[in-house]
């Protein structure tokens, strides 16, 4: 794809859509929350679309996947707070940040360190490549000279904080 400037607000949402209807069309029971906080002097901002749209849906199915696994595996408490995936914008002046968090299963600390790795996966055979985030990581640092961070804190969060430079 080519670089054009795009509402990264709009692609940001949008792509929420497209991974929430992937999800639901093979299970039609999943439900999150999305929980937005889009900075509105965002502007336009040019980019690949496929490439961050990319980034975004690797992001969003994991989200997925964590907090199906959580409500699955571990005890869910009736008056917990619902699975819920947030995600915010935010420019500064020569960068934008991007956050996706979700109250999923979150990552055990001796995780955390692999998980950018190529191949890395925790998921059963055929439910996950390990790719997604070495191929995300190398999209912002290769192609946008940004950076990916993660934080996490199991049984209760995971946070990916994506930031790109700017004009
Ligand atoms: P895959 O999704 O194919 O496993 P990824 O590179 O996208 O590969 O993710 C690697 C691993 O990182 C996952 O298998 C999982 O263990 C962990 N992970 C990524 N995102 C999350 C998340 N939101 N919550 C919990 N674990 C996550
Ligand atoms: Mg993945």
């Amino acid at each position: 794809g080519e670089a054009q400037s795009t509402d990264l607000n709009n692609l940001a949402e949008e792509y929420f859509k497209l991974a929430y209807h992937g999800i639901r069309s093979k299970d039609p029971d999943f439900n999150i929350e999305f929980v937005t906080d889009f900075d509105e002097n965002l502007g336009q901002v040019k980019l690949v679309p496929q490439d961050i749209g990319r980034v975004l849906l690797n992001l969003y199915s994991n989200a997925f996947y964590a907090v199906k696994k959580k409500q699955t595996e571990l005890n869910y408490a009736e008056g917990d707070q619902p699975p819920t995936l947030w995600l915010s914008t935010k420019r500064l002046k020569n960068s934008v940040t991007l956050k996706v968090r979700d109250n999923g299963t979150g990552i055990p600390t001796e995780i955390l360190r692999k998980i950018f790795q190529p191949f890395f996966t925790t998921k059963p055979t055929g439910q996950g490549t390990g790719l997604g985030l070495s191929l995300s990581y190398d999209i912002i640092a290769k192609g946008y000279a940004g950076e990916i961070y993660v934080s996490s804190e199991p049984g209760i969060f995971t946070e990916f904080v994506i930031c790109f430079p700017v004009n």
